[in-house]
């Protein structure tokens, strides 16, 4: 049987990071991953090889924000180990049906020079837009970068600017319950009290919503922060795709002699006297660990799937019940297309330059279309009358995903993953091949609207359903983020409150991942906290002395910067 001191189930990028710290600090760890390539929600794939040989597809995620709020990067030195990102400007594209369009450049001064061509009062709202929502971005970013129950790692998060960017959102004399009246109003209210046009609130909300809920959402307004982060510090993309962020952690962890194995689906987790001590994965094979099970799923799977209910309940016996009962999935997930094209779409109604296809590409015509397109797939209704649209053509700022001159598509559109009143299709959720096809021709025809030569431009194409999607990540209901991103499951709520600081109530057994604190996204943070957790565990006395050297050393670089 093989035996490491650390056993991690999945190896996502969240799960991948936390594998590098450990490493890092002298433990042997072995990642288990039931997909024949590592990465989960982070790949890139030949996805078409007989119809589109040399094509490169994000299957998930695309656009990176989150990472670069935190030292993951930096600390990891993944750029030795192969990662280069490339910075996006313009940002986001989005062309309005009245023959406006809102582009969003890396600078905001150019951005609201753009919007000023349409609405000299909305570019300059929107800088005062951006400016609230960044200082609070950046006074609240300390918060992601360690557990949310651990102060003094907070505090030393905490340096002179960072503080003063949140007392200047806080802190401003009466106004400070205005500012929690801000954050528990949704997107959509703050939007109408800054803009008047749709051009500019439409895609403003379609972001937002990227929370996972729709613009009308209240307790949801932080989805604004979503442009902000695109600003600074900017949205980026590794050279390659996804993938090559994956691969970069993959050539660091097997350099520090970690183990991957693929192919390894987690059936079980062994418990003894109380505690997690090894993994079987389905065929039978054993693995196990003298120190810790770290998991990259989230919870919910975690304690109904791979746990005895006699061994939950001997440790807790409120917590299945919980889990189960408590964890909001809202059945939205995404229908996910990807094509490969002959040339670029071309949007020849809205002044088009290939540049404005660097960043997003946005379709939201209304902050209505929007609301539809995220409160329809909550019960159950997929809303492909009049498609919202997220898509990317890679390609024109990474040529190397595709062949000379030829270019990648990627679409992602939200749709139930249980559609109402059906039970047929894959795990009767009612998705089969002939309708997640119409859900496809209909948001490609909805997408040629703008951009006429988009269809003849398609040598292939590949549709995955939500169902599909779901099975391809293992996630409850196909989720994206693990579980929702709402305000009532975030910090130190999620996945639930006794269990949001990484630990769980079996001795031994660690979360990570996208269902923890921070949550959902490329950031790495997660598995970066919950290394933190498990050091502190295994040494309290040494890491607490190397925190608190890390903080003092913080503080004093802080004061001569200031
Ligand atoms: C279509 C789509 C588009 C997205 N776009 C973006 C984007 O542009 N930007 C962004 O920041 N985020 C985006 N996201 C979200 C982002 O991809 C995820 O939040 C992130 O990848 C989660 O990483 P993770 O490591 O926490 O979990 P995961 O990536 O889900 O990793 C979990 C791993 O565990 C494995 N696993 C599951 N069950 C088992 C088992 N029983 N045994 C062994 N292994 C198991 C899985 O195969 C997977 O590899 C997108 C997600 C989707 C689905």
């Amino acid at each position: 049987m093989h035996s490491y001191d650390i056993l991690i189930i999945g190896a996502g990028h969240n799960g991948l990071t936390c594998a590098a710290y450990l490493l890092k600090e002298g433990y042997t760890v072995a990642l288990l991953e039931k997909r024949p390539v590592p990465g989960g929600g982070a790949t890139t794939e030949e996805l078409m090889p007989q119809d589109a040989p040399g094509f490169q597809f994000n299957r998930c995620a695309i656009d990176h924000e989150f990472i670069h709020l935190g030292p993951v990067v930096k600390e990891l030195e993944l750029e030795k180990y192969g990662l280069e990102y490339l910075y996006c400007d313009p940002v986001v594209f989005c062309p309005h049906p009245d023959g406006k369009y809102f582009l969003a450049r890396k600078s905001v001064e150019a951005t609201c020079a753009e919007i000023a061509r349409f609405s000299p009062r909305d570019a300059k709202k929107y800088a005062e837009f951006i400016d609230f929502w960044q200082r609070l971005l950046k006074g609240i970013t300390p918060m992601f970068n360690a557990p949310p129950k651990s102060v003094i790692d907070i505090l030393g998060n905490y340096d002179l600017s960072k503080l003063k960017d949140l007392l200047s959102v806080m802190a401003v004399p009466g106004r400070t319950l205005d500012f929690f009246r801000t954050l528990l109003s949704s997107s959509e209210d703050i939007l109408n009290e800054y803009f008047d046009s749709e051009f500019v609130k439409a895609p403003l909300a379609r972001l937002a919503a990227e929370m996972g809920a729709p613009p009308s959402q209240k307790n949801l307004a932080l989805g604004a922060i979503m442009l902000g982060m695109r600003h600074d510090p900017g949205m980026a993309r590794p050279r390659g795709g996804t993938g090559a962020l994956t691969q970069a952690l993959v050539n660091l962890v097997t350099s520090l002699g970690g183990k991957i194995f693929t192919d390894q689906s987690v059936e079980k987790i062994l418990i003894d006297d109380d505690r997690a001590v090894g993994i079987r994965v389905t065929g039978g094979q054993e693995y196990r660990a003298t120190k810790g099970i770290i998991s990259n799923i989230d919870a919910k799977r975690v304690f109904l799937q791979l746990l005895e209910p006699s061994e939950v309940d001997d440790a807790d016996n409120n917590l299945r019940e919980r889990l189960d009962r408590r964890i909001v999935n809202n059945n939205e997930t995404i229908l996910k297309i990807d094509c490969a094209l002959s040339e670029a779409p071309k949007f020849t109604n809205h002044e088009h330059k290939d540049e404005y296809l660097i960043g997003s590409l946005l379709i939201a015509d209304s902050v209505k279309q929007v609301e539809i397109a995220h409160s329809d797939p909550a019960i159950g209704r997929i809303p492909d009358a009049d498609p919202s649209i997220y898509a990317v053509v890679p390609t024109v700022r990474d040529p190397s995903m595709a062949p000379p001159g030829c270019h990648t598509l990627w679409i992602e559109f939200f749709a139930p993953y249980q559609i109402e009143n059906r039970q047929d299709g894959l795990n009767g959720t009612g998705w089969t091949d002939t309708l997640k096809n119409q859900v496809a021709d209909r948001v490609l025809d909805k997408l040629a609207d703008y951009a006429p030569n988009l269809k003849q431009s398609i040598i292939a194409r590949h549709v995955e359903s939500p169902a599909e999607l779901g099975d391809r990540l293992g996630s409850y209901k196909g989720n994206y983020y693990h579980i929702d991103m709402t305000l009532e499951q975030m910090i130190f709520f999620r996945p639930l409150p006794e269990l949001a600081n990484y630990k769980t109530p079996i001795k031994g057994l660690y979360l990570t991942g996208a269902g923890t604190h921070p949550g959902g996204s490329i950031s790495g943070m997660p598995g970066r906290n919950c290394a933190r957790v498990f050091l502190h565990e295994d040494r309290p006395i040494a890491q607490t002395l190397k925190d608190a050297g890390d903080s003092f050393q913080a503080a004093i670089e802080s004061l001569f910067r200031g």
